[in-house]
């Protein structure tokens, strides 16, 4: 498929040291589309929806600033929030700025740790984009499925 060159230029945002010291596609070259059209199927085999999803990390944002930095404990899961100066822009480019805030969301009985920012919720609500294979902030849309089924109250 032939690129377009806005997407190009979309795509360079997306490299590391742009926008992120990392980047957000961890050295997977497959087209931005494709990325989010694979992670979509994956999301619609769970029975999820990126809104549900985002939601979801939406809220824990909101518990963990509760915290003031601190863990806060929600029992089967712990909730960290941590600011850093300034805002950072969407490398999907369109205008409008997000808080840098870097959210630790530690899942007890799987010791697993998942790390996210305001930004990444944002592109799932918007964009349906959880990152490149093996970039830093990727949400895998499985590993998500889990957090969703935790918050059932
Ligand atoms: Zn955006």
């Amino acid at each position: 498929m032939k690129q377009h060159p806005e997407e190009q230029n979309i795509r360079q945002n997306f490299e590391p040291g742009k926008i992120s010291k990392d980047g957000f596609l961890g050295g997977d070259t497959r087209h931005i589309h494709d990325i989010i059209r694979e992670d979509q199927r994956t999301l619609s085999r769970l029975g999820l929806s990126r809104e549900m999803v985002a939601q979801r990390l939406q809220w824990m944002i909101e518990e963990g600033k509760k915290g003031l930095e601190g863990v806060v404990d929600k029992g089967d899961f712990t909730i960290q929030v941590r600011w850093a100066r300034g805002m950072v822009s969407c490398p999907f480019g369109e205008s409008g700025l997000h808080h840098k805030l870097m959210v630790t969301v530690f899942l007890k009985k799987l010791t697993k740790e998942m790390k996210y920012t305001q930004l990444s919720v944002h592109m799932i609500a918007e964009h349906g984009f959880f990152g490149g294979k093996q970039s830093t902030y990727r949400l895998d849309p499985e590993k998500l499925g889990l957090l969703v089924e935790l918050g059932k109250e």
